[in-house]
C-alpha cells in the first residue's frame, strides 16, 4: 500500500467502516511507515477533539479540508526528504 492510498482510506480506518483486509493493509503500511502513523495519531486527535465538542460526525467539507492538509503535508514532507 502506498502512502496516497493509506491516506485515502485514513478518515474510513479512523470511522471503523473498512472490511478487515482493507484494515489490515493500512495497520501494516502504519507499521512500517512513520509519516502516516504521525498523520494517523494526528488526525485521531483531532477527530477527537471535534467529537468532545459534540460534533460526533465530521461534515463532509471537513472531512475534504482535513484530508487535503494530510495530503499537501504528507507531499511537503517528501519534497523535504528528496532535497
Ligand atoms: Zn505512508
Amino acid at each position: 500500500m502506498k502512502c496516497s492510498e493509506f491516506l485515502q482510506e485514513l478518515t474510513n480506518y479512523l470511522d471503523g467502516v473498512l472490511d478487515a483486509r482493507t484494515k489490515a493493509e493500512l495497520e501494516d503500511h502504519l507499521a512500517w511507515c512513520h509519516n502516516c502513523y504521525v498523520v494517523c495519531d494526528t488526525t485521531k486527535k483531532t477527530i477527537e477533539i471535534y467529537r468532545d465538542s459534540q460534533l460526533y460526525e465530521l461534515p463532509d467539507d471537513l472531512r475534504t479540508r482535513l484530508r487535503t492538509a494530510i495530503m499537501s503535508k504528507c507531499k511537503q514532507k517528501k519534497a523535504e526528504q528528496s532535497s
